[in-house]
């Protein structure tokens, strides 16, 4: 395809940072855009010598001028459970005022624009797995809500720009990923286990493990996104790996890839925690050609030097 200007909100992110490289290693420019909430500049150093990669420091909330863009990547948000608990009142503007203020951007220069929607939309789901079609079991007023309302309001808000301004959106609904970049100390599950086992501390299960995620490894769930941004679809599309796993069968895959001998322990479950979660995606396969490659044996041991890595630097 011919080379595009894309802007990429949350640039310095997990997933931004990762979106980023393979949109320069097609060949397109890249605006970068982070007011590094809970973003990390380490994630885009090595593109400082990029000369098809500028950086903006900005919070998106707050209405700006990017110029001319064929596409945007709206990717700002906190993300982890422990950042968006934190970062609660931040957490509702960026997926309301950021969200409108980015469509606002694709509006004006007749961009395409794909919003990083979640799983989270689905609350504790009673459908399992979860289809699209499914409206959710979410707690309006729970802890969990900063998170989840604010990615249901950005859902509303990017399906009306599609249907009163015509604006070519897509929402993508990620469910649990890793690799590489996951911040070591956000709290996440594979980021827990993986710095814990390295460190030879015990590992922490929340409740007694029998809650159920699906693991999608970052290349698998990039190349999704990037597919679905290309597509003519407009409806919610899953991106996952529906390989489900037990809490606890987790914490036993990142003992057998790391080799380490930290023992297991039971915390406290958190509040609404979901019970399990595991995509629907057929939608993915049938519309996208898409299904995920990396089994989480293979994708925890890519992501092992990053963590020994980060375990190092916390040293
Ligand atoms: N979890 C855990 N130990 C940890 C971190 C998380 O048992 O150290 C559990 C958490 O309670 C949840 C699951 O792992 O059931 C996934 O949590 P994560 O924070 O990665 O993301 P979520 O899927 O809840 O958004």
């Amino acid at each position: 395809m011919a080379s595009q200007t894309v802007l990429v909100t949350g640039a310095a992110g997990f997933l931004g940072s990762h979106l980023c490289d393979t949109l320069l290693a097609e060949g397109h420019s890249v605006l970068g855009v982070d007011n590094f909430s809970t973003g990390n500049a380490a994630n885009i150093e090595h593109l400082s010598s990029e000369p098809r990669f500028r950086f903006l420091e900005q919070d998106i909330t707050k209405a700006f001028e990017p110029g001319r863009v064929d596409y945007v990547f709206n990717f700002a948000s906190p993300a982890s459970p422990v950042d968006y608990a934190r970062l609660g009142i931040e957490t509702l503007l960026v997926g309301s005022a950021g969200t409108i203020n980015t469509l606002e951007i694709a509006r004006k220069y007749n961009a395409g624009y794909i919003h990083a929607s979640t799983s989270e939309c689905y609350g504790d789901p009673e459908v399992h797995p979860q289809v699209e079609t499914y409206w959710g079991n979410v707690n309006p007023i729970g802890p969990r809500s900063v998170y989840d309302e604010a990615k249901r309001f950005s859902e509303a808000a990017v399906m009306a720009y599609h249907r009163y301004h015509g604006v070519n959106t897509h929402l993508v609904r990620i469910f649990n990923t890793y690799g590489p970049r996951l911040q070591a100390n956000d709290g996440r599950v594979i980021s827990n286990f993986m710095i814990q086992a390295l460190k030879g501390e015990p590992l922490t299960i929340y409740g007694d493990g029998s809650q159920t995620r699906s693991f999608c490894y970052v290349s698998d769930l990039i190349d999704g996104i990037v597919r679905l941004s290309r597509s003519e679809e407009h409806l919610p599309v899953n991106i996952g790996n529906p390989d489900e796993w037990t809490i606890l069968e987790c914490a036993k895959e990142v003992l057998a890839v790391t080799g380490s001998d930290s023992k297991i322990v039971e915390l406290p479950l958190p509040e609404d925690d979901p019970a399990r979660r595991r995509p629907d995606i057929t939608r993915a396969s049938t519309l996208l050609g898409w299904s995920p490659k990396v089994t989480l044996r293979e994708g925890l041991e890519r992501s092992l030097e990053y963590f020994r890595a980060s375990v190092a630097v916390a040293r």
